[in-house]
């Protein structure tokens, strides 16, 4: 027998998540059934659609997030025993899992892609979902050409950071919006940024003004809010948004988000085109995209820097963290 543990949401969170909002949870785990395998736990992401989502999921829940984990015992030929698996079973630290199951998007399981050397929590950052978001969201939805300009809010973090590699990668100049002086130094000495700010203590409007005088064609939107709305009030004539996230309003209450300035003289006099997406549109072409951002790593096209935090114990802190700016690149927790 197995003892198992798991974190269960216990409530709606209230404003930022609390540590009494979870219970941890142990269990024996019962033995194998034909089809199922037993899996330790490696490594877990902690993402700000675990925020945003809790409002969607009835509660109590177990945390789901991407997580990768080693297999110890299998009645599954196709998964065998030894093997590395991404899956989105979140923060246990051991679990049983059904692969004859259908699964929904979120649900679904693979085996680790070759990593060709790279840590395998990289299947989970810059290799795994948050890769895939912007890889896709940024190419398909922002379509860039060669020496236009592009901003990035949430510069610093898991999607961003590759947004603006992915875009220096496509020949672009590239801006970038992250919370703090190291971050903006990283962005511009180590990944190649032409310019970047810090949200919390420049003028945007200033700043965009001398950084992009000629206007910004390309806006990869991670946060929403006032920001947002300043950049895309300096766009150029069909620039084109790509709407990924609003991490400004995930704390506060639904019924109480941020105001920002309206968008629509901007948007029509510019013929501007904003399109949100979700990441699963190109669950098709995931392996597409896992293939080439690896090679990009490889290549030393990309950089796919982690902060990473150790233990079960220590899950929920690397979440607020998150939450609150302490990460530069994808925050994992090692378990
Ligand atoms: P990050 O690694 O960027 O971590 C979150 C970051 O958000 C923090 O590091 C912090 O950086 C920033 N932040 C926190 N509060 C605020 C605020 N009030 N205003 C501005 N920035 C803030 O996370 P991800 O890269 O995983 O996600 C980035 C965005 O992409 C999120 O909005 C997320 O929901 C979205 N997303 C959407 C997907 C989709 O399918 N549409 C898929 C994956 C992610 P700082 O120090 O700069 O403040």
């Amino acid at each position: 027998m197995v003892k198992a543990r798991k974190y269960v949401v216990k409530n709606l969170f209230q404003g930022f998540p609390k540590k009494s909002d979870y219970e941890v949870v142990e269990t024996e785990l019962p033995p194998l059934k034909h089809g199922e395998i037993l899996v330790k736990t490696e490594w877990v992401s902690v993402d700000p659609y675990l925020r945003a989502y809790n409002y969607l999921t009835p509660a109590p829940y177990d945390q789901f997030s991407y997580q990768v984990g080693v297999i110890l015992e299998s009645k599954s030929a196709q998964y065998p025993v030894g093997k590395r698996i991404v899956s989105h079973k979140g923060w246990c630290d051991y679990y049983v899992l059904d692969t004859t199951v259908e699964p929904e998007f979120f649900d679904r399981i693979y085996l680790l892609p070759n990593m060709q050397g790279i840590s395998p929590s990289v299947a989970i950052g810059a290799a795994g979902m948050p890769g895939i978001t912007a890889y896709f969201g940024f190419l398909e939805v922002c379509k860039p050409k060669e020496g236009e300009t592009v901003v990035v809010t949430g510069a610093a973090g898991a999607v961003g950071s590759l947004v603006g590699q992915i875009a220096k990668i496509k020949g672009c100049k590239v801006i970038g919006f992250a919370g703090s002086d190291a971050k903006v130094q990283w962005l511009e000495k180590e990944l190649g940024f032409d310019k970047a700010f810090n949200y919390k203590t420049v003028d945007a409007y200033k700043a965009l003004k001398e950084a992009a005088p000629k206007g910004v064609d390309c806006y990869f939107d991670n946060v929403g809010g006032e920001i947002s709305s300043i950049i895309i009030n300096q766009m150029n004539e069909y620039g084109r948004v790509a709407v990924c996230g609003s991490i400004s309003a995930y704390n506060e209450n639904p019924g109480n988000v941020p105001k920002a300035s309206i968008l629509q003289p901007a948007v029509v006099s510019k013929q501007l085109t904003i399109s949100g997406f979700v990441v699963s549109r190109w669950t098709d072409r995931w392996a597409e995209g896992v293939t080439q951002l690896i090679t990009w790593i490889k290549e030393g096209k990309l950089k796919a820097r982690e902060h990473i935090t150790e233990g079960f114990d220590n899950v929920f802190d690397a979440f607020v963290g998150m939450l609150n700016g302490e990460n530069t690149g994808k925050a994992v927790v090692k378990f």
